[in-house]
């Protein structure tokens, strides 16, 4: 790059992160002007980082200072109807440059002098006559560049002026690829995308650079794909007259259509030679976990063990007590009234006592305890398996993908690995974050489970909605059901908000205020329960099972109830400042309730006003329980970055143009194309540019992650 742009240019590019000359090519024009078109001067805020295109209505010089010895040229600009003034000091040749009526462009900070916005020595380029940059009267459209101070958006269009035509242009997208959908090659699309010569050029242009990114990620994705195919892995065939099949005969309900349907498919990629990369989502309460244990019985009767990882100790926790109970004898291996083909199932957890750990770390050795349920710990610590079979990890959304390697990395055989996750995913960004997984989804809830309904009680402007509220939870209890009520911080002082937590919202209700509140008032008599992320996980754990147990009515809670826990009796839950929880975050918790053959009842209770945003996207989980509908809802109202929180930054970087939420046809097309593409020719031997660009992308952060899944 210096030695094309010079070296000062360059050192300001790179206060942009422009080093290289693709850097610099790839800073896409934020927006186009066209000539003639004149910028409005009265939007212009102060502070604001502005280029203008504006006409001259005058230039004055004025002395100032000891004597008149220093000048002062203040320029007037219009852009036909509000005007802005240009301050030079001691530049008096710039009144004879700037004659009234010229055309030009104008880059600086807008500030303020006498109540009137103004620019101090701003760059200016002529439009016109012998300096104006070349070419670009012809053309009629100017680039605007996201710029700084240090490095203005003209400085950059020169830059990429003087790169242009010099640089040697990579271009990743196959000659067949670009031809099957008429895009234009790199260099001409780059052209276009920088010196267009109508707007339909830069629009051509953005389209090609936009599919190039979808089709180098998805390039990455399709190569794993088909790398997993050479990687090997033990098959664990499905054993007949087994634990897996003795497990299914004593299940108390049928499986759905669709819990049939995954499990043949999880079925069929465990019995072969290369390991399973299989994400299964579904709605809370779809029956993940059924669908999980067949999976983990299947590995077991082959001999092997599973371990299933949960992100929370209060969920790994459940997920022992809901597998143990669901299994019965069958998980009584080696005890006394045990079925003779049991197995065990051990927890393993960073806070259970020595002597709890010590045992099961022994069953996890020897090969006694067919599935190990654990959190991360299980990871950080040397547990010694004897032969894991099969990874299931729970909630991918609050499992690093980081945790989930490092178990996997000690393996020569690499083990087969099922990810779960009760967060719909719409299907782009699923084929985007987790591009290299294949995917189940569940889509309908096992029969006998009833709706949830879900109501917005405005409290402040129907206080009475409030109190028949905790009346409606009062009636619950009365007839034995149970109640969760949930708020966005634990106490005073604390950061544990919500998803949404807003400085300047109205104060929130926390968890400990509340529950005092609560039992000194509305539901003063009933057993209150209370439950948060900063408690000992021994005090959570018995708390879970008391309220798991009926020995609690009314569990008040922090987001900790969010994921997993599986409390059938339960049927309402009050969500105390429901707008400061996201919207799929609210999905996820109401799928709290109405587990059992109850109805559930979801409250949300905000201060909210009618009509607000808030309001709205309240108002849209109340009106619908489709979680993929809430999920790209939430997705549209998040940042790009946020939506790829999961995504590692090599990924997020490497997007420019391409939106994961909008550009759903665009990934889809690209993912077909780079899969055919890399079936063709594996190592891209005929693509050398796309190639280069694919392993830039593997070297980047995200080649980390997708080497360990
Ligand atoms: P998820 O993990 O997807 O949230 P679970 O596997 O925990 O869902 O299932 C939720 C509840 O539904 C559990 O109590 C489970 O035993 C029950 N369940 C699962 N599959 C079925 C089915 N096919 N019919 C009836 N109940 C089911
Ligand atoms: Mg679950």
């Amino acid at each position: 790059m210096r030695s094309v742009v010079g070296d000062a240019t360059a050192k300001k590019l790179a206060t942009l992160g422009l080093e290289t000359i693709d850097d610099l090519l790839r800073h896409y024009p934020r927006r186009y002007v066209s000539l003639g078109e004149m910028t409005d001067l009265a939007s212009l805020q102060v502070g604001q980082y502005a280029t203008v295109m504006a006409r001259v209505v005058e230039a004055v010089n004025k002395r100032f200072g000891p004597g008149g010895r220093k000048t002062r040229t203040e320029v007037t600009l219009t852009d036909g109807n509000a005007r802005l003034t240009l301050t030079f000091f001691s530049q008096p040749w710039r009144q004879a440059q700037l004659t009234p009526g010229t055309v030009g462009l104008f880059a600086g900070e807008v500030g303020q002098f006498n109540g009137r916005l103004q620019l101090t020595h701003p760059l200016y380029e002529p439009l016109e006559g012998p300096d104006a940059l070349e070419g670009r009267i012809a053309r009629g459209i100017i680039p605007i560049y996201r710029a700084s101070a240090k490095i203005p958006s003209l400085a950059i269009e020169r830059s990429v002026e003087t790169v242009l035509p010099v640089a040697d242009v990579e271009d990743p997208l196959p000659q067949d690829v670009r031809a099957d959908r008429g895009l234009p090659s790199a260099d001409v699309a780059f052209e276009m995308i920088h010196r267009p010569r109508s707007d339909q050029q830069w629009r051509t242009a953005r389209d090609r650079f936009r599919f190039e990114e979808a089709f180098v990620l998805q390039t990455v994705f399709a190569q794993r794909r088909h790398a997993a195919l050479g990687q090997t892995a033990v098959p664990r065939r499905r054993r007949s007259g087994g634990l897996r099949d003795a497990f299914e005969q004593q299940l108390p309900f049928t499986l759905t259509d669709g819990q049939r349907a995954v499990v043949a498919e999880i079925e069929a990629d465990l019995a072969r030679e290369h390991p399973m990369h299989r994400l299964l989502q579904g709605e809370v309460g779809s029956g993940k976990t059924v669908v999980a244990l067949l999976a983990m019985l299947q590995v077991v009767d082959d001999g092997a063990q599973a371990v299933l990882l949960a992100p929370t100790e209060v969920l790994a926790a459940q997920h022992h007590r809901g597998i143990t109970a669901m299994l019965g004898a069958l998980a009584e291996g080696g005890m006394l009234g045990g079925a003779a083909e049991g197995t065990r199932v051990r927890l393993l957890t960073g806070s259970m006592g020595a002597k709890a750990r010590k045992e099961a770390l022994l069953d996890a050795a020897s090969g006694a305890a067919g599935i190990v349920v654990g959190t991360h710990a299980v990871l950080q610590e040397t547990v010694q398996l004897a032969e894991l079979g099969l990874l299931v990890v729970d909630e991918q959304h609050r499992f690093g993908v980081e945790q989930r390697a490092v178990l996997v990395d000690r393996y020569d055989t690499k083990p087969h690995v099922l990810v779960m996750t009760a967060t719909p995913i719409p299907r782009t960004i699923a084929m985007t974050v987790f591009g290299d997984l294949e995917t189940s989804t569940l889509s309908e809830l096992p029969g006998g489970r009833q709706p949830i309904q879900t109501t917005v009680v405005p409290a402040a402007e129907r206080p009475d909605w409030l109190a028949r509220a905790w009346d409606r939870v009062r009636e619950e209890v009365a007839d034995g059901r149970q109640a969760y009520v949930v708020v966005s911080r634990i106490g005073d002082g604390d950061k544990e908000a919500g998803e949404r937590a807003d400085p300047e919202g109205p104060p929130t209700r926390s968890l400990v205020d509340l529950h005092e509140e609560l039992a000194a008032g509305p539901l003063a008599g009933l057993r209150l329960g209370m439950l948060h992320g900063r408690q000992h996980p021994d005090e959570k754990d018995a708390t879970m099972t008391a309220f798991a147990r009926g020995e609690i009515d009314v569990l008040v809670a922090t987001t900790v109830v969010e994921v997993g826990v599986d409390v059938p009796n339960a049927t309402v839950m009050v969500v105390v400042d429901a707008e400061r929880f996201g919207v799929s975050q609210l999905h996820q918790l109401r799928g709290r309730v109405g587990r059992g053959g109850h109805a559930g009842l979801c409250l949300l209770v905000t201060s909210a006003e009618d009509g607000s945003p808030s309001r709205e996207r309240l108002d849209a989980v109340a009106s619908t329980s489709d979680g993929f509908a809430l999920s790209r809802l939430d997705a549209e109202q998040r940042r790009e970055g946020d939506v790829l929180g999961a995504a590692q930054s090599g990924v997020r970087s490497s997007l420019r143009l391409l939106s994961v939420v909008k550009d759903e046809q665009v990934i889809a097309d690209a993912r077909e194309a780079a899969t055919a593409f890399v079936e063709a020719d594996p190592e891209l031997t005929t693509a050398p540019d796309l190639r280069a660009a694919v392993e830039r992308l593997e070297q980047s952060q995200q080649a980390d992650y997708l080497e360990r899944t």
